[in-house]
């Protein structure tokens, strides 16, 4: 079975996705905290929460899983810029509270010339600085290692979990085009990929999929998403993602460039790989 969703804009509002992604076809969604390039974020309504939160339910959802902003860049040189990504991690993982079972996944950040080791070290204190004993299951996302990112590979991720405190907190999603921009051969060599995951961070670990087509080759280190089928890894390797034995059961998510047509249509087609 697959719990199968995709980005969703919250500008109507919590209870207003949960429908959507009913009418999509889904079973769980993604959404940006806050303006994904702004920083700012709405105050939540609660009885909004609640409505969502007992649709899903209902509807038997997968657990949804939120996005941090882009701007929040926990090992950035700048000093003001690092505690306001800070501030924000704090306050966004006291909101997940009222989305109970919900993950919360974000890109560890760029370490702009501090080097890779500097960039690790100050995204796990930030982690240690806001992780609570209430806080929601956190998700480091796999990066394309574009630029000075962090995350790129598997190695990175791990060494940020062993320098965090709450690690039981920690989990990773599994994004599939940063994963082929970064150099893992998803398309030729899945289980060796898996099998690679599982002894550097642990399959225990994967929490959450980002099922997207990249419009570059293995390794470019680029992050520019494509709709399923239509880019380099191609609809035969996302089928075997889907379908992988590791893989069952974990929220599925695409952030492919699509028009609620063509979510509709995504949803439809990975449905089928399960009917
Ligand atoms: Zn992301
Ligand atoms: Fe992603
Ligand atoms: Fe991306």
């Amino acid at each position: 079975m697959i719990y199968l969703g995709c980005h969703l804009s919250v500008a109507k509002g919590y209870e207003a996705m949960g429908k959507t992604i009913c009418s999509f076809g889904g079973n769980t969604f993604a959404f940006f905290t806050r303006n994904p390039r702004g920083g700012k974020s709405k105050e939540i309504d609660p009885a909004d929460a609640a409505a969502l939160a007992a649709l899903a339910a209902a509807e038997g959802f997968g657990p949804l899983v939120a996005h941090g902003s882009y701007t929040m860049n926990l090992c950035a040189a700048d000093p003001v810029t690092r505690s306001n990504g800070a501030d924000m991690l704090a306050k966004d993982l006291a909101r997940m509270a009222y989305f109970p079972g919900s993950f919360y996944n974000f890109h560890p950040g760029s370490h702009v010339g501090q080097g890779i080791g500097a960039g690790i070290r100050r995204i796990a204190a930030a982690l240690n600085g806001a992780l609570t004993d209430a806080a929601p299951t956190v998700l480091l996302e796999t990066m394309a290692g574009k630029g000075s990112e962090v995350g790129g590979a598997f190695e990175e991720l791990r060494e940020i979990i062993d320098r965090t405190d709450r690690r039981e907190r920690l989990g990773v999603c599994f994004d599939t085009c940063h994963v082929w921009d970064a150099g893992y051969d998803i398309v030729g060599d899945l289980d060796g990929v898996l099998t690679r995951f599982d002894r550097v961070i642990g399959l225990d670990r994967l929490r959450a999929v980002h099922l997207n087509d990249s419009k570059n080759d293995r390794g470019s280190r680029k992050d520019r998403h494509e709709k399923l089928g239509l880019g380099r890894i191609g609809m035969d390797a996302l089928r075997r993602i889907a379908l992988h034995p590791a893989l069952q059961g974990l929220p599925f998510i695409l952030e492919t460039p699509n028009d609620d047509a063509g979510y509709r249509r995504e949803i439809a087609e990975v449905s089928g790989w399960f009917a």
